[in-house]
């Protein structure tokens, strides 16, 4: 890239609106991590269930805040305002800019994007939290994709410190600083990449999770896997990243590498991660994946 994050911040408009597009595990995490930094932001999703969890799990967290003494009770309240769960574009007219959290699918996103482009002002900047899609792809079907980049948030996003701000071909210097500003708003570290499938972070990523895949496939126990790579002085093993992460996501992502990287990444025949998710172990979120959860 032309430029390191802090340079394009000098463009920024300001950010004091913003809106996230799903309230999944990352949508939840995203609205939390606006909320408690102080910009309000409006957490759509289309299902009612999706918007309690999400709240739920903000609710959580805060709550852990007052437990350490870290906010009283109406700190917590105040902040939880700042949270707007809805099932509408309502209230989208004044948003300056909006995070896309929806599924891993591309043709999901792109109809989300087109969506929402038509229900925000001209100026206002829509970005993806998309883990491995090219952002010049789903830059494609929006009228103003010098508005439109990257943002991408790692799990837990209250926990992890980088947020890859990612630059399509034809993403305005504005854009970048913007998306910028506001990751730095909430406390995060921008790094800002150019565009390709799984930018950085899943591009060293996918590769070591195929690996770990390999290895359980020729017979490795996962669980002895993940207790040497603790050993190894990472924070948890490969199994219980993935379960994190979700094995939907996990696969969804994997195709797009795949079909990005054919060479390194497509692979004959069902890893062990496909396996799972075809058995509806799909990790913490619904309680079974590698790991089984309460
Ligand atoms: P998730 O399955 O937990 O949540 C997705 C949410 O999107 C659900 O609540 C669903 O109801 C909602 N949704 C679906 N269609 C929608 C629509 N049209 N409008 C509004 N909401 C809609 O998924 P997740 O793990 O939060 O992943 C979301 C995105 O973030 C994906 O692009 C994923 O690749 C990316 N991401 C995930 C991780 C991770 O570790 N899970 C990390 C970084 C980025």
């Amino acid at each position: 890239v032309k430029k390191k994050a802090s340079q394009y911040e000098k463009q920024a408009q300001p950010v004091k609106q913003t809106a996230v597009l799903g309230a999944g595990i990352m949508g939840g995490g995203i609205a939390y991590q606006s909320a408690s930094k102080g910009t309000p932001i409006l957490m759509k999703d289309i299902k009612d269930e999706a918007l309690e969890l999400g709240l739920k799990e903000a609710r959580k967290l805060f709550a852990k805040q007052v437990e350490r003494n870290k906010l009283t009770n109406e700190q917590m309240a105040e902040k939880l305002t700042n949270i707007r769960p809805t099932l509408s574009y309502g209230d989208f007219g004044n948003v300056d800019l909006v995070v896309e959290a929806v599924v891993e699918n591309p043709k999901v996103k792109d109809n989300v994007l087109s969506e929402v482009e038509g229900m925000v002002g001209e100026n206002t900047i829509l970005t993806s939290n998309t883990s491995t899609i090219s952002i010049n792809r789903l830059a494609q079907n929006l009228k103003r994709p010098e508005n439109f980049c990257g943002m991408h948030f790692f799990n837990p996003v209250h926990r992890m410190p980088l947020v890859e701000v990612i630059r399509g071909e034809k993403t305005s210097d504005a854009a970048v600083g913007a998306t910028v500003a506001y990751a730095r708003a909430m406390g995060k570290t921008p790094i800002v990449v150019n565009d390709c499938p799984g930018f950085l972070v899943n591009r060293v990523l996918f590769p070591y999770f195929g690996g770990f895949s390999l290895l359980v496939e020729q017979g490795a126990d996962f669980q002895r896997v993940d207790k040497v790579m603790e050993k190894f002085g990472w924070p948890m093993g490969p199994a219980y990243l993935l379960d994190v992460v979700g094995l939907d996501t996990a696969v969804h992502a994997n195709e797009v590498m795949a079909e990005g990287f054919p060479d390194r990444m497509a692979r004959e025949g069902k890893t062990a991660i496909q396996v799972m998710y075809d058995n509806d172990r799909l990790g913490q979120k619904n309680d079974k994946g590698f790991y089984a959860y309460e």
